[in-house]
């Protein structure tokens, strides 16, 4: 079965509604399909939904944006169960602090001389939280700035004057969250953060003393020497492996919905867990096992 265990819709910062997305995960021939959104699950019934139609198997997820020291680290929840109260009161938290920090991002840009700049973020965000991409679309719409990235440079980046600093709950914290909810936790894409290979074992070593389960070990394309050097790290620990594509638009090759090198005989499957498990067909041999 071909798994694709991280993606997103237009719920957050994805380009695709939930039924697109599962339409173009059939196309891709992905079976098994985990939606991990940032922050939220307002997508996941919709993709149920969509999953049942096309014969794709759904696992609901989240991505939570968290802290660890001074980096921003994504955790990824698989397997949540979506009518947890404490993943919803989790989930209703990020959004307030989202929301808090969109209207700072918004009162910096009026003193920068830009009025209405929450309402144009809204626009674009539609559905989603806004955050700072939608802020920037605005930008470039507005013709404050020539393009996506000039709004980053000028305006949204760090130490730029409507940078507005933010503290994510702890690593421990949104672990803590997704057991709650009976899911796994799996410290997300941890090539992504530039960190030296002694931070990025020191990340995955702390994450696993907090408690979390898994981690994405393939994310997109990487490289296979990686990919190799990450798993000897994983079986190291005692960590399950999970991988993912990352999508978010169509038409980014590097990104597409199942296009990602399968994960080494050698570690163990993140689908292996009861707690992505239970989503699963049962397995051919579960009467002799
Ligand atoms: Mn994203
Ligand atoms: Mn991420
Ligand atoms: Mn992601």
């Amino acid at each position: 079965m071909k798994f694709d265990l991280h993606c997103h819709s237009h719920f957050s910062d994805g380009f695709l509604s939930p039924d697109d997305l599962l339409a173009r995960a059939k196309a891709q021939q992905v079976d098994v399909l985990a939606l991990t959104d940032h922050d939220t699950i307002a997508g996941v019934v919709l993709a149920q939904n969509a999953a049942k139609l096309h014969g794709i198997y759904l696992i609901p997820g989240i991505e939570f944006s968290s802290q660890w020291g001074k980096s921003g680290v994504h955790i990824l929840g698989l397997g949540v169960d979506i009518s947890s109260a404490e993943l919803l009161a989790a989930v209703d938290a990020q959004e307030v602090a989202r929301r808090n920090r969109a209207e700072q991002i918004a009162l910096k840009l009026a003193k920068c001389g830009i009025e209405g700049a929450l309402a144009g973020a809204q626009a674009f965000a539609g559905d989603a939280n806004v955050g700072r991409p939608h802020f920037a679309q605005f930008l470039v719409q507005q013709g404050v700035v020539k393009d996506f990235n000039a709004a980053f440079k000028k305006y949204l980046g760090a130490g730029k004057p409507a940078d507005v600093k933010y503290e994510w709950p702890q690593m421990s914290q949104v672990i803590d969250w997704i057991h709650k909810a009976g899911g796994v936790a799996v410290l997300a894409h941890p090539y992504k953060y530039n960190l030296t290979r002694t931070k990025m074992v020191a990340l995955i070593k702390d994450f696993a003393a907090a408690g979390g389960t898994a981690v994405e070990l393939v994310n997109g394309l990487q490289s296979q020497a990686e990919t190799k050097d990450l798993a000897r790290i994983l079986n190291g620990l005692g960590l399950s492996a999970s991988c993912g594509s990352d999508f978010h638009v169509p038409g980014q090759p590097w990104q597409e919905l199942g296009h990602m090198s399968p994960l080494p005989e050698d570690v163990a499957p993140v689908w292996l867990l009861s707690s992505v498990n239970r989503f699963l067909p049962p397995h051919p041999d579960a009467a002799n096992l």
